[in-house]
């Protein structure tokens, strides 16, 4: 069995998207690129987090045939895949069904920048149109909404999280889920107020500054 140590991301990196409360069960998928050999690890359809084990994971090439693995793969794979091809930079994709994310996907709206934490994602998160699951139709959208960002909501669906690695594209999508709970929280006694486009760029260049002597963003 190849690819060890992204085998075992993936079912950590499962139970974590259940610890977090951004999916229960099954809901939702995640992924790890490994560049070299051009394959990607997906979690498997169908199996619970906490009962994924390291050969459930599956590999696939870009184009959707199984490298190794006897299980079916997560039904989203295109919408995986599509970034590996097209975007250098990201080596993971996690998607889930995030409560308040895909509350606020229902909306069919952006949603803007009232907390500086997805500075370095976005500056306005944005929902894609309406697409069925697991089709090449949403896989596209959601990259073409996508665009330069590390996040994207997809309407009446739930949330999709890209990073260049698997921490990073969780931060990304429990910063989302964050985002879009701040909003329907402050929206349900009030009018939220966005920050302005100098106030994230500020943001932005503080956090690539950011690191060591440690300091809570
Ligand atoms: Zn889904």
């Amino acid at each position: 069995m190849d690819y060890i140590e992204e085998r075992k991301k993936i079912v950590e990196f499962g139970k974590k998207l259940v610890d977090e409360r951004l999916t229960t069960g099954t809901g939702g998928n995640l992924s790890i690129y490994v560049p070299k050999d051009r394959v990607m690890l997906i979690s498997p359809s169908g199996i619970n987090y906490y009962d994924t084990k390291l050969e459930d994971v599956v590999v696939m090439d870009l184009d959707g045939h199984i490298k190794e693995g006897d299980r079916k793969p997560s039904s989203e794979y295109a919408m995986h895949s599509i970034f590996y091809k097209n975007k250098p930079g990201v080596l993971s994709v996690i998607h889930a069904h995030a409560d308040f994310a895909t509350a606020m996907s229902c909306l069919r709206k952006n949603v803007p920048p009232i907390h500086y934490v997805i500075a370095d994602m976005c500056r306005e998160l944005k929902c894609t149109d309406y697409k069925i699951y697991g089709s090449p139709e949403i896989a596209e959208e959601a990259y073409r909404v996508m665009g330069d960002d590390n996040g994207v909501l997809l309407a009446n669906h739930g949330l999709l999280a890209t990073g260049g690695s698997i921490e990073s594209a969780l931060g990304n999508a429990v910063n989302i889920e964050f985002l879009c709970k701040l909003y329907v929280y402050a929206s349900a006694v009030g009018n939220p107020v966005a920050l302005t486009n100098e106030e994230m760029d500020s943001v932005a260049r503080k956090f690539q500054n950011y690191g060591q002597p440690k300091e809570d963003k």
